[in-house]
């Protein structure tokens, strides 16, 4: 279990539930970091009392250090911050920025080789190869919070070489089985609100969209060192089966548990070990039914997209990831249309370049070039 913690992105949904078992495990938390919601994030520095505190938006980042003159404590900004946030003092970091913004501190906490408790999926979306290589190198363990790869990181321990097959499973969102023309008045409102979890913004819209499940598709891939033809996709409406791995004698282990972030988050901090959680249990006397289906590609054209691109590989994730960020970003600002979201991703994929094997930069300058192209269109 670990001792000392950073938390970026310590103002949203996963960032707060973070804190909330910090605080339960007895977990230290040396910095904290936030876009610009210093209203919340004072009250977090006043409660856990980090010596580092990054906010994005520099003009936020001023006012906060006005609002906590009277502590000690250093107050960063911009991009800066962020990554001085993630290797202050501690010897884990839980990556809970929303976006590819996460890259490069994670890739600092891995060069200090530090644990990564990685909810940020867009990280090993865009750059996965790069991350988990640098991973490799430095000895730095990354433990999965998104809570499909909790559960195949908790299957496989102890047996990674008998692994046949990822069972990746998703509830198929609020609107699972709608065709394109009845979706295409979804409001953001709608979209937003998930059947079995609550989540910040754009990942419920990314819920709804199974673009979510698209990017876990890449995430998986990269975290458990697969091919794309080694996972199958099932949905599962009632989220009770967080995934599962089939074995190469075609034994199947699942990882069930009622649907609350707060676990996987705070198996990320106390593994190897376990400690006892205050979350509701399974009742198995209660439950009613556990279905299973396959999904339907004509219905969820974001998650076939996402598949596509990650055969493609080379820099489609990253467009496709960073496409999507923006899109999303328009739909919940009310300037796009639902289904418009799928065509602009589509559209910017359609134009992305072919780098096989991208460095860094190439990435980033890919990432650049698609949000322009969504905002242009
Ligand atoms: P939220 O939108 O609720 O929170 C995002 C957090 O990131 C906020 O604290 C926000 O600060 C901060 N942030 C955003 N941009 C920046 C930036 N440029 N610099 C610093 N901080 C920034 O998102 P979630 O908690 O729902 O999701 C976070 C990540 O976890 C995503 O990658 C998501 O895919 C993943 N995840 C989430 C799950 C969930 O249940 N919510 C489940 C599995 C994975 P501010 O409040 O100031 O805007
Ligand atoms: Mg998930």
């Amino acid at each position: 279990m670990i001792r000392t913690v950073s938390i970026l992105g310590s103002t949203g949904s996963i960032g707060r539930q973070s804190l909330a078992a910090a605080e339960r495990l007895g977990i230290r938390v040396t910095a904290l970091a936030a876009q610009r919601n210093i209203g919340l994030l004072e009250e977090q520095i006043r409660k856990f009392r980090p010596a580092y505190a990054a906010v994005y938006d520099p003009a936020a980042a001023r006012a906060l250090r006005v609002a906590v003159a009277d502590l000690d404590i250093e107050i960063g900004e911009g991009l800066e911050g962020l990554r001085r946030a993630a290797v202050y003092g501690c010897e884990a970091v839980v990556t809970a920025v929303s976006g590819s913004v996460g890259l490069r501190p994670t890739l600092d906490a891995i060069a200090a080789k530090e644990r990564i408790c990685l909810a940020n999926k867009e990280t090993l979306v865009c750059a996965g190869s790069i991350v988990m290589r640098a991973a490799r190198e430095a000895g730095a363990q990354i433990v999965p919070v998104d809570s499909e790869h909790s559960a195949i990181f908790q299957c496989l321990e102890g047996r990674r070489d008998q692994l046949h097959k990822i069972l990746l499973t998703g509830s198929g969102g609020p609107f699972r089985g709608w065709t394109r023309e009845q979706t295409a008045s979804v409001t953001p409102e709608q979209a937003v609100r998930h059947p079995n979890w609550h989540m910040g913004a754009k990942i419920s819209v990314d819920s709804a969209t199974m673009m979510n499940k698209g990017l876990e598709f890449i995430e998986a891939m990269h975290l458990f060192s697969v091919r794309p033809d080694d996972i199958q996709v099932v949905i599962h409406p009632q989220s009770v089966i967080h995934s599962m791995v089939e074995l190469i004698d075609g034994t199947v282990l699942a990882q069930l548990a009622v649907p609350d972030m707060g676990l996987p988050i705070q198996y990320a901090m106390t593994w190897p070990e376990r400690s006892p959680s205050p979350y509701e249990r399974l009742d198995f006397w209660q439950m009613r039914d556990m279905t299973f289906e396959a999904p339907d590609p004509e219905k969820t054209p974001c998650l076939a997209l996402a598949m596509d691109c990650a055969r493609r590989g080379g820099v489609a994730p990253a467009v496709m990831s960073a496409a999507n960020e923006a899109a999303v970003a328009l739909f919940l600002a009310g300037k796009i249309g639902y289904n418009d979201i799928y065509d602009r991703v589509a559209a910017a994929v359609e134009r992305a370049g072919e780098i096989p094997d991208p460095a860094l930069d190439d990435i980033l300058t890919a990432d650049a070039e698609a949000r322009r192209l969504v905002l242009e269109q």
